[in-house]
């Protein structure tokens, strides 16, 4: 259960809104930190920072095993991206499907997408993780801790 108190809570600690929410998504999508909007979150493509540089938000929000579910987020993407595609293709040039490309090409797809993903599902998971908790009063530096 999450340490909310319903006097404690202001903007942007109060539980995020349908717009709040896109708009930490879309920041996600475009690598940028879901809470503020700043670059600078991603150390490199398969590194991120441990904190935003302008807010200071924790990416990794609980600790080093708080992004596993990033993990599973990566994967699924991955997968549904490979069966759109993969449905698509097949509908443009069915009946005359290459499968000696396609038996090359989408095991390494796959290989790669994860990686590809990287940030992206860290960044999405990250927002989606605030819509559901958002902020905490103390969390980030400079605001004020509970007493
Ligand atoms: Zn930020």
């Amino acid at each position: 259960m999450v340490d909310l108190d319903p006097l404690d809570v202001e903007p942007p600690f109060a539980p995020a809104s349908a717009t709040r929410i896109a708009q930490m998504l879309g920041r996600a999508l475009t690598l940028r930190c879901p809470n503020c909007g700043s670059r600078g979150v991603v150390a490199g493509w398969l590194k991120m920072a441990e904190r935003c540089p302008v807010c200071g938000l924790r990416i990794e929000r609980e600790g080093n095993d708080y992004l596993t579910g990033s993990v599973m987020l990566n994967i699924v993407l991955a997968e549904l991206i490979f069966v759109i595609v993969l449905v698509a293709y097949l509908l443009a040039v069915w009946p005359r499907v290459n499968w000696d490309v396609l038996q090359i090409v989408a095991p390494l797809a796959m290989a790669a997408a994860p990686f590809v993903l990287f940030p992206f599902s860290k960044l999405v998971w990250l927002a989606a993780d605030l819509s559901l908790r958002p902020l905490r009063r103390g969390e980030l530096p400079g605001s004020a801790t509970r007493s």
